[in-house]
């Protein structure tokens, strides 16, 4: 089916030639009128996909206590950064203001930013949380030291994918015949250069991924961490060590789709490269701990006892619901293991709970 985006990529191939993942990832989810996070309905039950915050409060609750618990062992900064990329719907944050509003002080400290370029999502996060402050990217977050979390931010950035041909690696990019996407093989663009060297000797075939803007964003978090203190959470899915395989996946409607047929209308990700994130963080001199399966760290946080104690509360059907989104976000057939958590903080801060 056609879509107006579709129109658009294929003038610019027809214009400029075959593009990369990247950009065609980019323009699908990011593209300024026509891409897929313009739309009305993305998460939830009646949207293509859900997350965690949208799953369940306790999430948010667990995430925000954690990062209380940093604060206080920052020596409770005033003011001090809070900082989402990707919000989503709002939720996330929601949740965590309302889990940090009886630790003394912390929501008088805290200055709220989010980072989003969605201009349709910033309207479904100022209902939610309306005292934030919105970035096009991190670029203009004002200094100082700063508390931190993306979920499932880092896995919607454009990656660039390689493929080995004839002993060679090549790019693979995106060309058209007549309506029809297709993909080509061609010369390398610089981004090769950010493959972990191990993993070019993947064997004749092979397909290797990189996400220059998960790297460059990482180092920049790690490097606003160091300068000024604080602590980050990236919690995405993924690979602890990153391996060859073509991972560019759209969803629908809750249901896998080609990533080539609707551009615009579906969501399009790929797997985060855990190892290569923690490398570019180390680098900018903060600690990381993990990457920590999902499950473990919610549970390690105390999110048991949290639903044991809702449940209480609750009437059977309200304490089977609860049951079932803690086995959501912790069970291993759910997200529990795919779903992995990594903590970046500054080298002064005592060890990070959870990992
Ligand atoms: N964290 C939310 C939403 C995840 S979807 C949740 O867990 O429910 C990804 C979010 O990141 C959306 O809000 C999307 O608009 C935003 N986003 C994706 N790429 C971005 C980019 N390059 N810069 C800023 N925001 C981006």
């Amino acid at each position: 089916m056609s879509t107006p985006l579709k129109t658009i990529l294929l003038e610019q191939i027809a214009t400029s030639g075959p593009i990369t993942f990247a950009d065609y990832m980019a323009q699908c989810l990011m593209h300024p009128e026509h891409g897929y996070y313009q739309k009305e309905r993305v998460f939830g039950q009646d949207g293509d996909f859900i997350t965690a915050p949208e799953i369940s409060q306790m999430f948010g609750e667990m995430l925000g206590l954690w990062l209380a618990d940093r604060w206080i062992k920052m020596g409770k900064p005033s003011p001090v950064h809070l900082i989402e990329f990707g919000p989503g719907r709002g939720t996330l944050m929601a949740d965590m203001l309302r889990a940090i509003s009886p630790v003394e002080g912390f929501t008088d400290a805290a200055n709220i930013h989010f980072i989003e370029t969605s201009r349709q999502l910033r309207k479904l996060q100022k209902e939610q949380v309306p005292n934030a402050k919105w970035h096009d990217s991190a670029a203009s977050l004002p200094d100082g030291p700063s508390l931190i979390v993306a979920n499932e931010f880092f896995d919607a950035l454009p990656i660039h994918q390689f493929e080995k041909h004839k002993g060679e690696w090549l790019e693979r990019r995106v060309n058209a015949e007549g309506e029809t996407f297709t993909l080509v093989l061609t010369p390398p663009s610089a981004k090769l250069a950010l493959i972990p060297e191990k993993l070019k000797n993947s064997p004749e075939g092979s397909i290797l991924e990189v996400c220059p803007a998960a790297l460059s964003i990482t180092g920049d978090i790690a490097s606003r961490i160091s300068d000024g203190g604080g602590a980050a959470l990236i919690i995405d899915y993924g690979y602890r060590t990153s391996a060859a395989g073509d991972t560019f996946q759209a969803l629908m409607g809750h249901a896998f789709t080609d990533p080539f047929a609707e551009p615009g209308k579906a969501d399009i990700t790929a797997h985060v490269a855990f190892d290569q994130l923690n490398q570019a963080a180390k680098e900018k001199g903060v600690a990381t701990f993990g990457p920590a399966a999902q499950g473990m760290f919610l549970m390690a946080l105390g999110m048991g006892a949290r639903a044991q104690q809702l449940s209480n509360t609750m009437d059977p059907i309200g304490q089977q619901r609860i049951l079932s989104e803690l086995k959501r976000l912790t069970a291993s057939e759910a997200m529990g293991t795919l779903f992995k958590v990594l903590a970046l903080q500054h080298q002064e801060l005592p060890e990070a709970p959870g990992f």
